[in-house]
């Protein structure tokens, strides 16, 4: 599979945003845009990641979106199945809610939450025992890049997880890179950088086994319309993982527009 033939995704992470209301207004609003403007599924795919609490709301809000939009876990617990994990929801128990996807390793969750390669790499494992597909953050910090380390600090993360993938699984697995530096700040890595970090990615995966090399490869860090046509236009970026311009609708409608129309 070429990286052209790979499916676009287009994922709006919400991080601890927004208030009930805001949530389903936000919805409605990517509802009309979706019905008036549909985006073929085969051309690029929707995903929404709310806060847990919201993830059965929106899940249903969405069943009569007029494309498929899919829910996202925006994490998942080290632990599996059911027990006794005060506050933790397992793999296992978003299986059983429906929920297909997750996102794991986000650097928030590395930085504020105690995330480590241990910890990620049990998330990884128990999630895709569990069925559901993975979306993997990776990214280096400003320090690391301005060190010349990038390249092997993300090259890293992924081989900290590899060994807990079984080559059938990484149909189930996408990797989302995102520079630390880039995240909520406004700075977006030039489409040069990304597409040079992607390709590296891409390698790496091939060489941990030939169905990793298929996994799309989404970029993230301050992604917006305005950025979205360039960074669509790489080959190797198979879509955006959108932090605060998930928060208005149109907003993330253009950038999946993007990824729709140029891939
Ligand atoms: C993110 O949180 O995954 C992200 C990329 O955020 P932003 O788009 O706000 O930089």
């Amino acid at each position: 599979m070429s990286a052209s033939t790979i499916r676009s995704w287009v994922i709006g992470n919400w991080k601890m945003n927004p208030v009930q209301a805001d949530a389903q207004q936000l919805i409605q609003n990517l509802k009309q845009l979706l019905q008036h403007g549909p985006i073929a599924e085969q051309d690029c795919q929707l995903g929404i990641a709310p806060v847990s609490i919201a993830l059965l709301p929106v899940r249903e809000q969405l069943e009569d979106a007029a494309v498929k939009v899919v829910t996202v876990a925006q994490d998942v617990s080290r632990f599996p199945a059911t027990g006794a994990y005060t506050g933790e929801i397992s793999a296992d128990l978003l299986k059983d809610s429906s929920i297909q996807f997750v996102l794991i390793g986000h650097s928030e969750r590395r930085e504020f939450f105690g995330d480590g390669p241990a910890v990620v790499a049990d998330k990884i494992k128990h999630a895709l025992a569990a069925g559901l597909t993975v979306i993997y953050c990776v990214g280096e910090s400003l320090e690391q890049r301005e060190s010349g380390l990038a390249e092997q600090v993300v090259l890293q993360q992924i081989c900290d997880v590899a060994s807990v993938v079984k080559q059938e699984q990484w149909s189930n697995v996408m990797i989302a890179y995102e520079p630390i530096w880039a995240i909520g700040t406004g700075k977006t890595a030039s489409p040069q950088d990304a597409q040079s970090m992607h390709a590296k990615i891409r390698e790496g995966l091939q060489q941990i086994a030939i169905q990793a090399g298929n996994s799309a490869i989404l970029y993230g860090g301050s992604v917006k319309p305005e950025n979205a046509v360039e960074l669509a236009a790489c080959p190797d970026i198979n879509g955006a993982l959108v932090g605060g311009a998930s928060l208005n609708a149109e907003s993330f409608y253009q950038i999946a527009q993007a990824f729709a129309k140029t891939k």
